[in-house]
C-alpha cells in the first residue's frame, strides 16, 4: 500500500511534497505547471484529472498554469480538436491567461538543438527502415545492435539532416537518431528516433516542414523553454524519464524541469483511450464526440454535468502512484451532490396515465410551488391544476402490494402543491388495459394542506393534461454493460461490450414553467431525476437529457 493513497488532488499528496521540498531547497521562485494535450481528439474525464492537478497546483502555489498543445504529429491533428480542447479546459475553470503555447512554435529551436546534438557527436542520420530498426533494437533481455550508419561523420550527418529538412528524401527514407547506447537496459535509451520525415500539412505550420520531431524530443524541451518547474504526467512516461533527463543534460536548455508521474484515471463502465473513443465516433456507435453517453468533457457537459461536480470528483479521487479503477458511482455521487443544490424543481410526467377529477370545474386553478425546497432565494412558480391531469402510470396500482401508499381504488393521495384526491373508478379498454382513472378531490385540501389533520401517506407529482407541454426526453444508461469494457474475451473487442439499450427517447408532459428553460439551467424533475435542456432543442422542440437518476447507489454502498 502506497502512503499517498486517498489524498485528494488539492490537499497534501506526494506531488505537492516534492514541490514543497524543491521550494525549501530554493530551487524555484515560482511554480509553473502545464497541461499538454495532443490535439488529436476530444478531452475526456481522465484529462480532467490531469487538468485539475496541474491547474490546482499552480493556483495554490500562486504560480503559472500553461496550456500547451503538443502538436508534433501533423497527420492525426486538427484545429477542430484545438478549439474543442480550449473550450473544455476553460469550462472546467482552468484559466491559462496569456499562457497558451504550441510545441509547433518551437520547431525552429528544436531543429537547432538537433543540430547541436549532431555537432557534439550525439545524433546521427540513419537509413535503416522502421522494420530494420525494430529488429535491431533488441529486447528486455537482449541488447540491441548498432546501426551500420551509426558512425557517420559529423559533417555527413549535418549535410544529410539539412537535406532531410529541405525535402530531398521520401517519407521513411531516413531518420535522425540520438547516439546513446544500443545496449542500455532501458529500451527508450537505445538510440531513440528524434526526427522523422513526413511530407504532411500541419494545422499550424502548413507546409513549412517535412520533418517533425518525435514526441519525446519535443516534450521536455518545450517544458524547458516555458520554464515549467514540474512536468506532471501519467505513469506510462516513467520509463521515458531517463530520456527526458538526457535531453535536458545534453542540450543548452534554459531550465531543468522535473518530471513526476502519477496513475491515470480509470473508471468502471468506461473506455478512456482516445483511439477507442475515436472509433466509437467514426463507426457511429454514438452520435459524435459530445454524445451524452461519452466520457468526453463535451459529452459530460451536454449530459448536464457541472464543472464543480467534476472538480469535486477529481479532488476526492486524489493523486497516487498506483493504478486503480474508480467506481463510476463516485462521479455520479459528486454530480448529485452539486445538482441537489443547484437544480430548479419542476414536475414532469414521463409515463402518463390520465386522471379525471370528476368534481372539479372546467376552470384552471394555479398553485404556487417553490423552485427549490430549501433555497427561498430561487423563488417560486405557479402550477396549473385542471379537471384532467396526468400522473405516472406506476404511481397507481389497481391491487396494491403491501407498503404501496400511492394511488389505488379508494385511497387518498396528495397532489404535490395542489390538493388531495381519492381514486373512485378505474376505466378499462376491452383488452383490460387501464385507460384512465376517475377521482374526486377534497375542496378543503386546496394548497395541499390537510383540512382536519388526516393522514395521507402518499404524495405524487402530476401535470395538467390541458396546460402541459409535451417534451422529448432522452434517457441514458451506461454505454457499456461491462464494468471493465476494455476486457473482452478471445476474438471479441470492447465494441462487443456496448450496451445497445443505452438511449431511450420518450415523450413526456411538463408543467408550463419548463418552457422557459435555458441551456445553462439544471433541473430536477421531481421524483424522476436531474435533467437539462439539450442543444438540439432549437430545431426540434424542447428536448431534455436525463443527467442522472435520483438514486444514489454509491453513498449507500459506502455505508454498508
Ligand atoms: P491516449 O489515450 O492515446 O494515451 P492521451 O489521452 O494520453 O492519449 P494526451 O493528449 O497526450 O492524450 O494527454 C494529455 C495529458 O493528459 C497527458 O499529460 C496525459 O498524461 C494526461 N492524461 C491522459 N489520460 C489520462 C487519464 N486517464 N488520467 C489522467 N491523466 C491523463
Ligand atoms: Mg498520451
Amino acid at each position: 500500500m502506497n502512503s499517498t493513497e486517498n489524498t485528494s488532488a488539492s490537499s497534501a499528496n506526494f506531488i505537492r511534497e516534492i514541490i514543497d521540498a524543491d521550494l525549501t531547497a530554493g530551487k524555484h521562485q515560482q511554480i509553473v505547471t502545464r497541461f499538454p494535450p495532443e490535439p488529436n481528439g476530444y478531452l475526456h474525464i481522465g484529462h480532467a484529472k490531469s487538468i485539475c492537478i496541474n491547474h490546482g497546483i499552480a493556483r495554490d502555489y500562486r504560480g503559472r498554469f500553461h496550456l500547451r498543445f503538443d502538436d508534433t504529429n501533423p497527420t492525426k491533428e486538427d484545429t477542430e480538436y484545438v478549439e474543442s480542447i480550449m473550450e473544455d479546459v476553460r469550462w472546467l475553470g482552468a484559466e491559462w491567461g496569456d499562457n497558451l503555447f504550441f510545441a509547433s512554435d518551437y520547431f525552429e529551436q528544436l531543429y537547432a538543438w538537433a543540430v547541436h546534438l549532431i555537432e557534439h557527436g550525439k545524433a546521427y542520420v540513419d537509413d535503416l527502415t522502421a522494420e530494420q530498426m525494430r529488429q535491431t533494437r533488441g529486447s528486455l533481455t537482449e541488447p540491441g545492435t548498432d546501426s551500420p550508419w551509426r558512425n557517420r561523420s559529423v559533417a555527413e550527418n549535418l549535410d544529410l539532416f539539412a537535406r532531410m529538412r529541405s525535402g530531398e528524401f521520401a517519407n521513411g527514407a531516413k531518420v535522425l537518431r540520438a547516439k546513446i547506447d544500443m545496449g542500455h537496459p532501458n529500451l527508450n535509451m537505445r538510440d531513440p528516433v528524434l526526427y522523422r520525415i513526413a511530407h504532411a500539412h500541419h494545422h499550424r505550420t502548413g507546409d513549412a516542414w517535412c520533418i517533425y520531431p518525435m514526441y519525446d524530443f519535443a516534450h521536455g524541451q518545450s517544458d524547458a523553454i516555458e520554464g515549467i518547474t514540474h512536468s506532471i504526467c501519467t505513469l506510462e512516461f516513467e520509463a521515458h524519464r531517463p530520456l527526458y533527463d538526457w535531453f535536458l543534460q545534453n542540450l543548452p536548455v534554459p531550465a531543468q524541469p522535473r518530471q513526476i508521474e502519477f496513475a491515470r484515471l480509470n473508471l468502471t463502465y468506461t473506455v478512456m483511450s482516445k483511439r477507442k473513443l475515436l472509433q466509437l465516433v467514426q463507426e457511429k456507435h454514438v452520435n459524435g464526440w459530445d454524445d451524452p453517453r461519452m466520457p468526453t468533457i463535451s459529452g459530460l457537459r451536454r449530459r448536464g454535468y457541472t464543472p464543480e461536480a467534476i472538480r469535486e470528483f477529481c479532488d476526492r479521487i486524489g493523486v497516487s502512484k498506483r493504478e486503480n479503477v474508480i467506481d463510476l458511482g463516485l462521479l455520479e455521487f459528486c454530480l448529485r451532490q452539486d445538482l441537489e443544490e443547484k437544480a430548479i424543481r419542476r414536475m414532469v410526467v414521463l409515463d402518463p396515465l390520465k386522471v379525471v377529477i370528476t368534481n372539479f370545474s372546467d376552470a384552471t386553478e394555479w398553485y404556487p410551488g417553490p423552485n427549490h425546497p430549501s433555497n427561498e432565494a430561487m423563488g417560486e412558480r405557479k402550477v396549473p391544476l385542471t379537471r384532467e391531469i396526468f400522473i405516472e402510470r406506476d404511481d397507481f396500482m389497481e391491487t396494491p402490494v403491501k407498503g404501496f401508499f400511492r394511488l389505488f381504488p379508494g385511497n387518498e393521495v396528495r397532489l404535490r402543491y395542489a390538493c388531495y384526491i381519492t381514486c373512485t373508478d378505474v376505466i378499462k379498454a376491452p383488452d383490460g388495459s387501464i385507460v384512465e382513472l376517475h377521482a374526486t378531490f377534497d375542496p378543503e385540501s386546496r394548497g395541499a394542506s390537510s383540512p382536519d389533520n388526516r393522514k395521507v401517506k402518499g404524495t405524487i407529482h402530476w401535470v395538467s393534461a390541458k396546460e402541459s407541454l409535451p417534451i422529448q426526453v432522452r434517457l441514458y444508461d451506461n454505454l457499456f454493460h461491462s464494468e471493465t469494457p476494455d476486457e473482452a474475451p478471445e476474438g471479441k473487442t470492447f465494441l462487443d461490450n456496448i450496451n445497445h439499450d443505452s438511449l431511450q427517447v420518450i415523450t413526456a408532459y411538463a408543467e408550463p414553467a419548463l418552457a422557459d428553460a435555458t441551456l445553462a439551467e439544471r433541473f430536477q424533475f421531481e421524483r424522476k431525476g436531474y435533467f437539462c435542456l439539450d442543444k438540439d432543442t432549437a430545431s426540434e422542440g424542447l428536448i431534455f437529457n436525463r443527467t442522472t437518476t435520483l438514486r444514489d447507489s454509491w453513498s449507500k454502498q459506502q455505508k454498508k
